[in-house]
């Protein structure tokens, strides 16, 4: 059993990633109460706790997923209800969950003509992800952790030890004319 390393980041900067995608927790209210029902509603009447892939930070950095001893309020509720697995965080959101390739940033030009990068959206280049190019962040990098946690040894695109090429353009710029009409169409095309 290893004890996460003192570079951990608190699970309250990323939020649990779980099997069904990312968890939104509110943040405010943290209290024990709170977190148990939280975690108890989605467990469900499941009799065994289920395992739960659980993105933290820099956590062993060459395995798969790992039980651990859980530090924070949040992992200790998380585990009152699961089997907590903790699974690395690298590159979980920089790469593609479908086609492992490197993720393009996404920027716009606000009203006033300055460039900002838009939270939460990646895109993806290759032409295996033609249809569905545009990734919530998030849920992209659940579904990394979770492969993280199911599979024998981490993920080649995913490992510490194993160079990723670059992009040539790493940040994919927004056409359209008013900001929420382009966040509404990129929306619509999330995978
Ligand atoms: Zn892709």
């Amino acid at each position: 059993m290893k004890r996460p390393s003192r570079s951990w980041r608190s699970p309250l900067d990323n939020p649990a990633s779980a099997v069904l995608g990312t968890i939104a927790l509110p943040l405010d209210g943290l209290k024990r109460k709170t977190l148990d029902r939280f975690f108890r509603g989605i467990r469900g009447d499941s009799e065994v706790p289920p395992p739960f892939a659980y993105g933290a930070g820099r956590f062993s950095p060459t395995g798969r997923g790992e039980r651990a001893v859980p530090t924070t309020a949040l992992a200790k509720a998380c585990a009152r209800y699961f089997v907590l697995i903790m699974v690395d965080e690298f590159r979980t959101s920089q790469m593609c969950h479908a086609c492992r390739r490197r993720l393009q940033a996404v920027a716009k030009r606000s009203a006033d003509g300055t460039i900002h990068e838009v939270r939460g959206l990646r895109r993806c280049c290759s032409t295996e992800c033609k249809r569905v190019s545009f990734k919530d962040r998030d849920h992209n990098a659940a579904l990394n952790i979770l492969r993280c946690s199911r599979e024998a040894q981490r993920p080649q695109y995913l490992s510490r030890n194993t160079e990723q090429p670059g992009l040539r353009n790493p940040f994919f710029m927004l056409r359209g004319d008013s900001a929420s009409g382009i966040s509404g169409r990129a929306t619509s095309m999330l995978n």
